[in-house]
């Protein structure tokens, strides 16, 4: 099974660059490691992903709590939310 499917069942119209996903087939465990288990793997894959940016995006953007998505892990995602929020409220442009 792939982890794009499973996960996002109800975002069929959003499937175009999923269809590209480098994770297409891979065990979705592995981009849901258990806490403090490594994220090493996941990230791997991620590394050499063409759509990449835009599955970070989306995950950004539905506020996905779990998992490997865009190569960050759930800390890191929640890190460039806190950054972006700032640079909302101060009106300076985000990274
Ligand atoms: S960035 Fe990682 S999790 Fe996202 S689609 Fe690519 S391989 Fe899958």
């Amino acid at each position: 099974m792939d982890r794009v499917i499973n996960i996002n069942p109800g975002h069929d119209g959003e499937r175009s660059w999923q269809d590209q996903a480098n994770c297409m087939g891979v065990d979705p465990d592995l981009f849901f490691p258990e806490r403090g288990a490594s994220t090493r793997e996941a990230k791997e894959v991620c590394r050499g992903c063409v759509v990449r940016a835009d599955c970070l995006e989306y995950a950004l953007t539905n506020g996905e709590k779990f998992g490997i998505w865009g190569g960050m892990s759930e800390r890191e995602r929640r890190r460039i939310r806190r950054q972006r929020a700032l640079a909302r409220r101060t009106g300076v442009a985000s990274a």
